[in-house]
């Protein structure tokens, strides 16, 4: 057996599943692998060129995922920034791909991008192991679309890139569409017949105090409730069973079975009570909650020589310190320290 296959190492005596204080598992790690984006979304980014942050190098990234997995992460989903512009996804993909759970189970591996060069690079990621891709897009109408992204000839590429994932079966394909009210809720109705059409599932998710600049106030959010309300008004929504523990999206299909909605809640109906996730930044910084106040070091442990114990010890002891839930919308609210693209969403 290669080093790659062999289950990683923690170190670690007791059987090997990360908790935190609040009696919730952990299972699910995010990894933002740059934080450079070629879309400059309004509700997102300022559009300024170049990451903020440093990225890791592949094996960088390999090694700290490995002492994730090591201590009961089944789930990886590779971020950004647009992680499709990072050197060497596709080999990163391979590597995690030939890694193993202590129970000897693959890993499930999840991708979130924009889509702008999904359409080349579909087939390539498939077959490096990839089970599942996000698309985010939030809108079906082109000029709103390429308002938002301020990328001329965007809507195009993410057309062309969801039918070739989709074609390549990296699903169920899921696409995200943030609603801004006043910028593309218009745009709900047009979805409900995309998802039908396209076969994929549309998800609506409410937007959240994680820009760059400060364009969120409670009145944009538009809330599952409404969402529900405005569907519902011309096509009858039949609620669906959470696929999974935890799943954040409210899931719906229509009367007639095609097509699938989701909406994701974070502000109108928080789901901290169920988070399973832990995420690390492309410079190597656990965050334990997308609002955390503190992040930590894990990459700067690493390069200052911890060996595999100290750190798996430490990541066992920074989730276990994840806060309890997220304060959007209560007196003394503080924005986070990084925005999303610097996080990695
Ligand atoms: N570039 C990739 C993409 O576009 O999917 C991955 C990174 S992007 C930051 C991840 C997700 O975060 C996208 O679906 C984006 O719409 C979402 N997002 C960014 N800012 C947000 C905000 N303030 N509220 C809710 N979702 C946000």
């Amino acid at each position: 057996m290669s080093a790659a296959t062999t289950p990683a190492s923690s170190g670690l005596s007791h059987s090997p599943q990360l908790t935190d204080s609040h009696g919730r598992t952990i299972h699910d790690l995010r990894v933002s692998i740059t934080d450079r984006c070629n879309y400059k979304c309004i509700y997102c980014r300022t559009g300024k060129a170049g990451a903020q942050y440093p990225e890791l190098e592949n094996e960088e990234y390999l090694h700290l995922i490995r002492l994730f997995v090591a201590l009961g992460i089944s789930k990886v989903r590779l971020t950004g920034g647009e992680p499709l512009l990072r050197r060497g996804v596709v080999e990163l993909l391979q590597e995690l791909a030939q890694l193993r759970t202590p129970a000897g189970k693959r890993l499930d591996l999840a991708l979130t991008t924009n889509g702008h060069l999904l359409e080349s690079l579909a087939g390539a990621l498939k077959d490096a192991g990839l089970n599942r891709v996000t698309v985010s897009m939030d809108a079906v109408d082109a000029a709103t679309f390429e308002r938002i992204t301020r990328v001329p000839g965007s809507f195009d590429e993410v057309l062309k890139g969801i039918r070739a994932a989709r074609a390549q079966g990296l699903t169920p394909l899921k696409v995200n569409c943030v609603l801004l009210r006043g910028f593309n809720d218009d745009q709900i109705e047009g979805f409900v017949r995309f998802a039908r059409e396209e076969d994929v599932v549309v998800r609506f998710i409410e937007f959240m105090p994680l820009e760059e600049e400060r364009l969120w106030s409670p009145g944009m959010v538009v809330p599952l409730k409404e969402i529900v309300e405005r569907i519902g008004r011309t096509m009858p929504l039949v609620d669906l069973a959470p696929r999974e523990a935890g799943e954040t999206a409210r899931r719906y299909t229509f009367t007639d079975g095609a097509g699938e909605i989701g909406i994701i809640a974070p502000v109108s109906q928080a789901f901290c009570g169920a988070c399973s996730r832990v995420r690390l930044t492309s410079d190597g910084k656990i965050r334990t909650c997308l609002f955390s106040q503190v992040e930590h070091d894990l990459y700067g442990r690493l390069r200052g020589g911890a060996d595999d114990t100290e750190l798996s010890a430490y990541i066992v002891r920074t989730v276990n310190g994840k806060e309890a839930r997220h304060h959007i919308g209560e007196p003394g609210f503080l924005k986070p320290s990084r925005s999303m693209v610097h996080i990695g969403g």
